[in-house]
């Protein structure tokens, strides 16, 4: 399989590299190990259709190429719903506070029919020999003049080679010979993957009960085991669901464990018809082999993001690290993606 430049990974990072290349006339090869595109973008449709993220979900205006890159796309934002009472649980033995909170300076916007939208667009200038699923990539052998990088059933032969999944797991996953220099292996060994151990769920309803009583759904528990939760209905406010986020040790418990420990946690919160739900979804991220590996190093949040090793090529200036956790400015978020995205394409131009 020939192709100039091959990008590792089909999240937002390397979707968008191939979009603004193929823009540009330059031939790219995106291969991704899922079996769908997005990585740690993944809206869900709910069984009311409502859409859940699973993954990235708030914005802000400090986000700026992303917001341009979103009017580009033509893709519309909203902002999250925040009025009425939020409830705060300090501790397990007093019942929650009801708390007002002020009137958000810098509020959080979604993205109109989920942040999936973004990936969506910018996926639909691919053709399906561009973007290839299923395919987890395991080496990458540099032999001087052109790489050759095995997938799980093919070779690819190409010039150019651009990494976006997290370094950490970059480090754990892909064989290199020859090796990257030993620096830049500790280093991606030290660096954070962002949300890499967060449990999200999602949970839908016919109506958004809890605005009734002029909760706006906002929750920040220190007892869980939901640690924050938000009103997640749609744009147009059709649909209605909640959702957040849940403590990370309980990953070790089943779906069904978690799902029961959060209807108490709501129905404490909200009363009785909180367990009138349509569907309850989750995902847990330390499970997800393509995003997290697992160590037992303690890595602080954003640790080594932004690196300078990064910001420089390897193999002749022919492989480049990228994605998120790379990025000098928002490492770890969907600004950061972007950010990484844009800086590799002007490399590569
Ligand atoms: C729960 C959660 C909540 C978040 N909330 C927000 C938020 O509200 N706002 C925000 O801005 N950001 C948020 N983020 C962060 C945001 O999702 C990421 O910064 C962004 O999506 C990263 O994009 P990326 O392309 O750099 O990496 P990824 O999305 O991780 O993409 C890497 C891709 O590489 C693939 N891959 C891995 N290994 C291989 C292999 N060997 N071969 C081929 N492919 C491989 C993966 O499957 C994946 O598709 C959140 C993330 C999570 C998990």
């Amino acid at each position: 399989m020939k192709s100039k430049v091959l990008i590792i990974g089909a999240g937002l990072t390397g979707l968008l590299l191939a979009y603004r290349l193929k823009k540009s006339g330059i031939a790219a090869k995106v291969i991704e190990a899922r079996n769908r595109i997005g990585g740690r973008i993944h809206t869900l449709q709910s069984k009311n259709e409502t859409p859940i993220e699973m993954g990235a979900t708030w914005l802000s205006t400090q986000h700026y190429e992303l917001l341009m890159l979103l009017e580009e796309l033509e893709l519309p934002v909203f902002e999250q719903f925040m009025e009425g009472i939020t409830l705060f649980e300090p501790l397990s033995t007093a019942p929650p506070q009801q708390i007002q909170l002020p009137t958000n300076q810098q509020p959080s916007y979604r993205i109109q029919g989920g942040t999936i939208s973004i990936i969506n667009r910018l996926a639909e200038f691919l053709t399906n020999e561009e973007l290839i699923l299923n395919e987890k990539v395991t080496h990458i052998n540099y032999l001087k003049d052109h790489f050759e990088i095995d997938s799980e059933s093919a070779t690819h032969y190409v010039n150019k080679v651009i990494s976006t999944i997290p370094p950490m797991l970059l480090m754990n996953s892909i064989q290199f010979n020859p090796l990257l220099p030993e620096n830049v292996i500790d280093i991606a060994n030290k660096t954070h993957t962002w949300m890499g151990d967060s449990i999200k769920f999602g949970i839908s309803y016919k109506q958004p009960f809890w605005k009734e009583n002029k909760y706006s759904g906002t929750v920040f528990s220190n007892v869980g085991p939901i640690t924050e939760l938000y009103d997640h209905s749609n744009a147009e406010n059709t649909r209605f669901a909640l959702k957040g986020f849940l403590q990370s040790g309980l990953n070790t418990y089943t779906k069904e464990q978690r799902k029961s420990k959060v209807l108490n946690q709501l129905q404490k919160l909200f009363g009785d018809k909180a367990l009138e739900y349509l569907a309850y979804e989750e995902a847990v991220w330390k499970q997800e082999q393509n995003t997290s590996i697992h160590s037992e190093k303690f890595i602080f949040p954003h640790q080594n993001n932004g690196h300078n090793y990064y910001q420089n090529g390897f193999f002749d200036n022919n492989f480049f690290i990228a994605g998120s956790e790379t990025a000098t400015r928002h490492a770890g978020y969907m600004e950061g993606a972007i950010h990484s995205a844009q800086s590799i394409y002007q490399k590569l131009i």
